[in-house]
């Protein structure tokens, strides 16, 4: 288990104000909900040291290892969903930036598939990401130029890349909105923003909040799976569209979206139930994944 010095995340990111309430008691860290915008968020602030710490090797060979599924193989595997779901968002993107010169940021890149099926699509590319054991992957293995850094400390040029892509990784950030502020920086007029965020406004979340409150947060193990210690933030599809459109992107399209559980890192005996929230979650367009892909205005 991570030991935690308590640093309180004592201001909402969305809204700014500083007032909220716990929302739930999880096992080691409580998720609040802010008074004033509703928006979920982790009690606790990580230092970079404890970050490191999360975003260990095990991490990503063990802990979430089927999540990875082949991110960490050279031959990349086209059948799996998530490589098979990074070809047709980079075909969404290629229509949407047409035929400008391609150049692609990657914020939260890991081991650089993504990156690599664009490399080999002549994107001209680059990757931002602060764990160690998947930058030095996607530099050794794959030869993409990729900064350890923070997208705050990374020190981009203002107007430099048609494209800036964040898969799966605006929750984990304290600061999201800063993320924003900065892509909206370094793209070009006329750019595209495309992420995928987890969101709350799920089916799933509904089914674990229902177990959560009937049982007085005794019984926590759901929530504590759907609000995972590491993401910062727990967004809604209306909390992550009014982010976007505070910082002035344009939205183009929108997708709802399930994850498929074979691959998540979550205990096999709730598959079957999983799989079937899914396929109602994506009828009623309450899934647990939402894409957006966004214009910076001409
Ligand atoms: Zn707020």
């Amino acid at each position: 288990m991570l030991m935690i010095n308590r640093t309180n995340m004592n201001q909402c990111c969305l809204c700014k104000s500083k007032k909220s309430q716990i929302e739930y008691k999880l096992n080691h860290y409580q998720v609040l909900t802010c008074q004033k915008c509703g928006l979920l968020r982790r009690d606790i602030q990580l230092s970079p040291k404890k970050l490191e710490q999360l975003f260990s090797p095990l991490y990503f060979t063990k802990e979430q290892k089927d999540y990875f599924a082949g991110q960490f193989s050279t031959r990349i595997n086209s059948k799996l969903p998530r490589n098979q779901q990074f070809i047709s968002r980079l075909n969404i993107i290629e229509n949407l930036v047409g035929r400008k010169k391609k150049t692609i940021l990657d914020i939260g890149c890991g081991s650089g598939t993504f990156l690599k099926l664009a490399h080999n699509r002549h994107w001209k590319t680059l990757g931002v990401d602060l764990a160690d054991y998947p930058v030095k992957f996607a530099r050794e293995k794959f030869g993409l130029k990729v900064i350890k850094k923070s997208i705050e400390k990374a020190k981009i040029p203002s107007h430099s890349f048609n494209a800036v892509v964040c898969w799966d990784v605006i929750s984990n950030f304290q600061n999201p909105d800063r993320v924003f502020q900065e892509t909206y920086r370094i793209l070009r007029p006329g750019g595209i923003f495309a992420f995928e965020v987890a969101v709350v406004d799920s089916l799933l979340n509904w089914a674990s909040n229902f177990v959560y409150y009937t049982t007085a947060g005794r019984i926590n193990r759901f929530t504590q799976i759907g609000l995972p210690f590491q993401h910062a933030y727990h967004f809604t599809r209306s909390s992550i569209r009014q982010l976007a459109k505070k910082h002035k992107f344009i939205p183009l399209k929108t997708e709802n979206d399930e994850m498929d559980y074979r691959y998540s890192s979550l205990p096999k005996q709730f598959l079957p139930l999983l799989s079937t929230i899914a396929s109602i979650a994506k009828v009623i367009g309450k899934t647990t994944r939402y894409r957006m892909y966004l214009k910076k205005p001409d």
